[in-house]
């Protein structure tokens, strides 16, 4: 599943048909960072190999970060060398174990399922948003802009007179789970992010992120009734 997270690009469990969605999507390899799978269940997998291939294909030079859970060495080598194609070495391969595990920007939890799983969530920098206003008024426009964003000064007027602080986005991602902690915690860190400022996650990833834990609360009914997930599905 090809997300709009346009700063990360995040294919999560990209499951048969992938390549097709991608291109509805208007995503281009290219543009993929990271590649997470939840778990070896074939619906959140099978579009693996389509993926790395077309990686492969496109001739995708930046560092594709494949996670996904340790336990699922054997079914992730399947699906990374499952036909033959020219291969490049752009995917980094970063396995997880344990209740959570840290890479850069991301966070992965373990959920509660049949098979290991784990649901990740994805936490841009933060960042400055230009001032249009200020930006007119210490006469700065067009190419200097951008270097006023690379260099941090043009003309002796910092970044910091022409913008202002900007949040990263964050989203959170979960499967097939049953309501535990993790899901909690994941959302936790969500607010954590979120709180008072900044545009917030993706609408889409938070779409799916409720009806996951909604479908989660319909074969729980117990679960549903926990506060902290009515606070979540309210929300
Ligand atoms: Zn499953």
């Amino acid at each position: 599943m090809p997300s709009a997270l346009g700063w990360a690009s995040p294919a999560f469990d990209p499951g048969e048909g992938t390549q097709r969605q991608l291109v509805h999507a208007g995503v281009s390899s290219n543009e993929i960072h990271w590649l997470c799978v939840t778990h070896f269940h074939g619906d959140h997998c099978l579009g693996v190999p389509g993926v790395v291939m077309r990686i492969a294909r496109d001739r995708v030079t930046h560092p594709v970060k494949a996670v996904y859970p340790a336990s699922g060495e054997v079914f992730w080598r399947r699906l990374r060398h499952a036909a033959a194609f020219n291969d490049t070495s752009v995917i980094a391969e970063h396995p997880v174990e344990g209740e959570v595990a840290h890479l850069g920007p991301l966070t992965a939890r373990r959920l509660s399922h049949p098979v290991e799983s784990y649901g990740y969530r994805l936490q841009e920098p933060d960042g400055r948003r230009m001032l249009p206003a200020k930006l007119k008024a210490h006469g700065i426009s067009g190419p200097e802009v951008g270097e006023l964003r690379r260099t941090g000064q043009v003309r002796g007027i910092t970044l910091e007179e022409c913008s202002e602080h900007k949040p990263g986005q964050s989203a959170a991602f979960i499967m097939d789970t049953r309501i535990c902690d993790a899901v909690f915690d994941l959302r936790r860190d969500e607010l954590d992010a979120r709180r008072g400022v900044g545009p917030g996650p993706s609408l889409h990833l938070v779409k799916l992120y409720l009806q996951c834990l909604q479908r989660c609360c319909g074969r729980d009914p117990a679960a549903a009734s926990r506060p902290d997930t009515r606070s979540w599905v309210m929300t």
